[in-house]
């Protein structure tokens, strides 16, 4: 029987001894495009699973998939679920998330609508509690109402899926660092050999806190939305522009070896601070800034300060941060990074500079306390309307794979409820403290139905105008982005309609 390899370079000769002693017969390297369908048996290294996207594996058989040194044969799911429960009997999680890893593998080889395997990257809110009020965000206007901490009884329901992924993130609607039992839940999450990241606007560190991100954290990001005082602390509402450079020096001097990324949303309001805040984390000793376009939103009416009004305005700073970086050695990410071939001089943005500078930078309070009532109005409206969103259907988008979230990747808020993913939160699948366990969740029909159209080859509904597909950062999944991608679904038009009525008055939607 011939025996077909799809692997990495580095995996070519171990694979070769593997193929020979446990196949018996020599292996026949080939490249992406060589592979073909039925050839008899195929080996697909773990490594360049995500790659076929295209049913690539259909017709072979048996088909395997190398991991660390062994042949794992996509048939045999039942006996792996089984291994691993020995693994985690044993307490043996790292061997436990390596058999999970193949299991996850299978899933996607098989197009699985019901994963056997566990996400891999679990974000698990922390708290819904912060304490700023951002001007972009939805805690300039919910102040705290209703917000909570997540509590050890919630993740008890959630243990069998902590022992098994690999890593976790804090980060829900709130500050993760002002939950007092953050550091209790890092402690549990390592223990099952998890590596942490969170985002942080960094107003609480205390030497604790330091003593865990300097062991267990394989990243954080901060949030700064200014490199000046006057501006921070103006759109970081609540937030002390000392108090968060004292902290990045502390970071710089008693944790160098973890790594920071600084943050930017770029809006009019900061924009011309690019530059500078790229020189601010050079001295802070960050590794990475990353430049982030603005979502407006609906209740705080902010669509006005979204830079890609202001397209040239935002690649000129953007080039120039990015310049910044080069000179000082730090890698600049920006969204809205100039084409190559177009430079912008300064002259090129006078109107459009102009045009953004000449509204209002901040509201004022008559205009916060409007703001306060459309958030009731809109609130009550979103509350009674939660329910529609539990199921979801095929566009004409088309589509190879699945997206990372419904695979890999699985978001938990801090009352256990476990969404589709990080951006469509209110799309629940379930909740795993009234289901009792993890699993069941995972595979509720949302989720199943979720999976079942990405690999019948359709964007979901659900998944229009999605920032992740559009920017191709999701690795099991390529779509095509036609002019549908960013249409409403006929959901969204009569939400955005009936939204409307209620509102009254010019409110862009
Ligand atoms: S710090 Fe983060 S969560 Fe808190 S208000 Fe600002 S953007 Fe929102
Ligand atoms: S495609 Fe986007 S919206 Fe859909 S599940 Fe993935 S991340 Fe969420």
């Amino acid at each position: 029987m011939k025996v077909t390899v799809y692997c990495t370079e580095k995996n070519k000769t171990e694979i070769g001894k593997i193929a020979v002693a446990d196949l018996h017969e020599p292996a026949d390297f080939v490249t992406y495009e060589e592979l073909r369908k039925g050839d008899g048996a195929l080996i697909a290294d773990h490594e360049l699973v995500n790659t076929l996207r295209k049913d690539e594996a259909a017709g072979y058989s048996p088909v395997y998939i190398y991991f660390k040194n062994r042949l794992f044969d996509i048939s045999q799911a039942d006996q792996l679920v089984e291994e691993r429960r020995s693994l985690v009997e044993e307490k043996d999680w790292s061997g436990a998330k390596d058999i999970n890893e193949v299991l996850c593998d299978m899933d996607f080889l098989c197009r699985n609508t019901v994963n056997r395997s566990y996400p891999d990257f679990f974000q698990i809110e922390s708290t819904d509690f912060c304490n700023s009020r951002c001007i972009m965000c939805e805690h300039y206007f919910t102040r705290n109402k209703d917000a909570q901490i997540l509590q050890m009884e919630t993740l008890e329901h959630m243990r069998d899926a902590i022992q098994l992924s690999r890593r976790i993130n804090l980060n829900g609607m709130g500050e993760p660092f002002i939950s007092r039992l953050v550091k209790q839940q890092i402690d549990l999450y390592v223990g099952y050999g998890n590596k942490i990241v969170a985002n942080t606007n960094l107003s609480v560190l205390d030497d604790e806190l330091i003593g865990r991100i300097g062991r267990d954290f394989e990243w954080l990001a901060i949030s700064v939305d200014g490199a000046r005082k006057e501006t921070y602390e103006s759109i970081r509402i609540g937030m002390s522009y000392e108090t968060l450079i004292r902290n990045l020096y502390k970071l710089k001097e008693k944790v160098p070896h973890v790594k920071k990324i600084i943050s930017m949303v770029m809006m009019r309001q900061n924009v011309c601070e690019m530059p500078e805040l790229v020189e601010l984390a050079h001295e802070v000793g960050a590794d990475q800034v990353v430049f982030l376009n603005l979502n407006p939103n609906l209740i705080i009416g902010n669509a006005q300060d979204v830079m890609l009004n202001y397209p040239k305005t935002a690649q000129y700073y953007s080039a120039k941060a990015m310049e910044k970086g080069k000179e000082l050695g730090v890698h600049v990410v920006a969204a809205n990074a100039p084409d190559p071939g177009v430079e912008l001089c300064f002259d090129d943005i006078r109107d459009e500079l102009g045009k953004m500078q000449s509204m209002p930078m901040w509201k004022s309070a008559e205009e916060e306390q409007e703001m306060l009532k459309t958030a009731g109005i809109v609130n009550k409206y979103i509350e009674t309307h939660d329910q529609e969103q539990n199921t979801t259907v095929p566009t004409n988008v088309r589509c190879s794979g699945v997206c990372d979230w419904l695979l890999k990747n699985c978001y938990a808020d801090l009352h256990g409820n476990i969404s589709m993913c990080c951006r469509n939160l209110i799309y629940r699948a379930g909740n795993v403290e009234k289901e009792g366990d993890f699993l069941s969740v995972w595979n509720a029909p949302l989720l199943k139905k979720c999976r079942e159209i990405f690999y019948s080859g359709y964007v979901p509904e659900a998944c229009l105008k999605c920032g992740m597909i559009e920017s191709g950062e999701l690795k099991y999944l390529t779509a095509d982005i036609t002019p549908d991608f960013y249409k409403d679904t006929a959901l969204k038009k009569k939400q955005k309609q009936e939204l409307k009525t209620l509102l009254g008055g010019p409110h862009d939607l």
